[in-house]
């Protein structure tokens, strides 16, 4: 008999040819198949008669084949399928582009369904390459219908039949990982009829009670976990660490700290003093000036006769980390070093020899800094810069190189506080809510594609006038197959640089490339060699351009507020007053409000709350938010209040059975979930 780790191709009706196929999506097991979970659902439970079709709409009739199809050679590649159909109504022509073998799969005087998007009026209706089957199949019509994610060589048809499989494969043998009075408290539905529905609506609210229990299910767990990571450091004892007088630190900055700088730094440093292990997550802004928060709590730690690191994301922030804070420390008599990927070997047997040997107080880095090889004489503090990037797995082997160091994790994306409790629920948040003083505010404006010849125009002046941009490009909205960022990226910035700027340095980056080759990229762009950088969303990151003043999003509305706003802190980080151009066709009044509030508000937790308002707390769960791995039921919608619920359900289980012993399932599961590699 089955269980959920067989592998699939030994499920019936699967198969070997097909398993490998599913293989490329990641699904190998009978827990992956089931567990695929449909992007989308299409209804097509409406049946309209033919006279009815409004032109434009996709819908679905049923009509008899009123004579055989016909097939016409255009050229190579090129064949069509032709044939009238109708139903008591009117008359549809149908047109299939290269499915020869439907002129015999569709049979004249029986009748079919077909789904699509109808075109032309009154006497002239069409379809072209409508989805078909015979009339009472109800496989892919006549129901509400999943859409799944796809890769080459796997269909819509390949992957539900799979997946009806799985569902037959493990009926019966679905543990339950909820116990029983959470699922009646909190009014969920059972686990078969939640996979079964989630897959294969019945109807709209079967589908919304499947979803919320599997949505509620994912929250839950990831609060028990995060919850039990917590309680397991709090019964660690540290030394605590001993006063310091923070003086001469604070009369080395050429500027004086913001009252949010200071309370993150009071709230750290008392952490330190505590004797438990500091666990902190620092939120602030763009621009909040959280480094200094880090050089704050570095110069306590080692005041404290401790080493301590700091760890970002890539080579670049290592080295411009390294360039604003390795002087200021030095003078204060902390002893700096930088090690990176690139660091030459015989420099890091150095660096890595001072560091076992207590020679060196603080060392900045990338994950060179986690690699098995580097040893410290006395790990104090651990800082990670822009944590999204590093996953929970990271974090703690870092750690793993301490007898339990402190450990603070900085980010830049604020996330509004219900969220923060369960994304961060095993730790400690400080939050930067106030910019330093005299930020000239970027200006925002929202335009329409129209505007593209004058966007260039501006684009032109000021870089003329040596300032430099970024452009964001379009993400080809993923819809079927998974989309080809790299392709639009790179077209776009071939005619910008053949049609529009001919005379100017164009680079592209995009999430497609090697870590070595996007860093030289940026190294590129930070030191002026090229002009304007067209990019996806990869340029979040943290990297400082200062002479970088303009940000223009095509296709604005694709983009989350929070996600907008990450964007446009990529400017405004110099002296130079700095634009973002959202560009947008977009019609629909609710997405023109959203990005309407883009213009009038700078402050990114009233936009990140704005953005959970209205599109729900999805935005916020991708794996790049937090590093923890992607939610997967609750990033396609669940309310907020469903959150709280999950997180207050964990919190009353674990004080009820703080070591969950009868409930081995789901310890299971949850340990699943936190060992699962999220470095990327
Ligand atoms: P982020 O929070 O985005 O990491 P940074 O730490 O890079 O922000 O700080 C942004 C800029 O603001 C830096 O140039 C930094 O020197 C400056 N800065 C930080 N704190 C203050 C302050 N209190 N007053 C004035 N400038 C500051
Ligand atoms: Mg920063």
């Amino acid at each position: 008999m089955a269980d959920l780790s067989t592998d699939i191709q030994y499920i019936k009706g699967v198969g070997e040819q097909r398993a490998k196929a599913l293989n490329r999506l990641g699904i190998f097991t009978l827990q992956d198949l089931i567990a695929w979970f449909p992007r989308r659902y299409e209804d097509r439970t409406q049946i309209r008669r033919i006279a009815d079709l409004a032109e434009g709409e996709t819908a679905c009739v049923a009509a008899m084949v009123a004579s055989p199809p016909t097939v016409t050679h255009i050229r190579r590649g090129m064949d069509l399928v032709k044939l009238r159909a109708v139903d008591d109504s009117g008359v549809l022509d149908v047109t299939f582009f290269n499915q020869t073998w439907l002129k015999n799969g569709l049979r004249s005087g029986e009748t079919y369904i077909f789904c699509g998007k109808a075109e032309g009026a009154h006497q002239r209706r069409k379809m072209n390459t409508p989805i078909v089957e015979p009339e009472g199949r109800q496989e892919v019509t006549g129901r509400i219908v999943p859409i799944y994610p796809l890769t080459a060589g796997v269909s819509q048809l390949v992957l539900s039949r799979s997946i009806r499989q799985g569902l037959d494969a493990c009926a019966g043998i679905l543990p339950d990982v909820l116990p029983d009075a959470i699922r009646q408290q909190h009014q969920l539905c059972r686990i078969g009829f939640a996979y079964e529905n989630i897959h294969f609506p019945e109807n709209p609210e079967a589908l919304a009670l499947a979803r919320r229990r599997l949505a509620f299910e994912e929250l839950f767990l990831f609060a028990i976990g995060l919850r039990r990571l917590k309680n397991r450091r709090e019964v660690v004892r540290v030394a605590p660490c001993g006063d310091v007088d923070m003086t001469p630190f604070y009369n080395a900055l050429p500027f004086t700290l913001t009252h949010a700088q200071r309370r993150c730094v009071e709230e750290a440093l008392e952490s330190m003093r505590s004797g438990l292990p500091m666990n902190r997550l620092c939120q602030g802004d763009v621009g909040s000036g959280k480094t200094m928060v880090a050089a704050a709590c570095v110069y306590f730690c080692v005041k404290n006769g401790r080493q301590a690191a700091l760890m970002v994301p890539t080579e670049i922030l290592a080295q411009q980390h390294f360039a604003a804070l390795a002087p200021l420390m030095e003078s204060l008599g902390v002893r700096c070093a930088l090690l990176t990927g690139s660091t030459l070997a015989k420099a890091k047997r150095e660096t890595s020899a001072k560091l076992a040997g207590g020679e060196l107080d603080f060392v900045i880095g990338t994950h060179a800094l986690i690699t098995g090889s580097i040893v410290y004489q006395n790990l104090g503090l651990v800082v990670t810069d822009e944590q999204h990037r590093f996953g929970v797995a990271q974090r703690a082997a870092l750690a793993a190189k301490g007898e339990h160091p402190h450990t603070l994790v900085m980010s830049a994306t604020p996330i509004p506080r219900t969220l923060a409790l369960i994304l961060y629920g095993d730790l400690d948040v400080s939050i930067i809510d106030e910019l330093p003083p005299g930020r000239r505010p970027i200006e925002t404006y929202i335009v329409p594609g129209s505007y593209h010849p004058r966007v260039y125009n501006f684009l032109h002046k000021l870089i003329d006038q040596g300032r430099q941009a970024y452009v964001v490009c379009p993400q080809v909205s993923g819809n079927e197959e998974l989309s080809d960022e790299r392709k639009a990226v790179t077209e776009y910035a071939k005619t910008l640089q053949t049609t529009i700027f001919p005379e100017l340095k164009i680079a592209f980056l995009h999430g497609k490339m090697k870590p070595k080759e996007k860093d030289a990229v940026m190294q590129a762009f930070a030191r002026h060699e090229t002009d304007i950088l067209v990019s996806t969303t990869v340029v979040e990151v943290g990297v400082d351009v200062p002479n970088a003043a303009v940000m223009v999003v095509e296709n604005a509305e694709m983009f989350g507020l929070s996600q907008l706003h990450q964007l446009r802190g990529r400017v405004g980080r110099g002296e130079h007053q700095s634009y973002c151009i959202l560009i947008s066709d977009n019609q629909n009044e609710e997405t023109r409000q959203r990005l309407k509030v883009m213009a009038k508000t700078s402050d990114g937790f009233k936009l990140a709350e704005e953005d959970l308002h209205l599109r729900g707390p999805g935005d916020f769960f991708g794996e790049r938010q937090h590093g923890l791995p992607g939610l997967k039921v609750a990033n396609l919608g669940c309310e907020t209040k469903l959150l709280q619920e999950a997180q207050q359900a964990a919190d009353a289980l674990l004080e009820e059975s703080p070591g969950l012993e009868p409930y081995p399932t789901l310890v299971e599961r949850v340990e699943q979930l936190f060992t699962q590699n999220t470095f990327n």
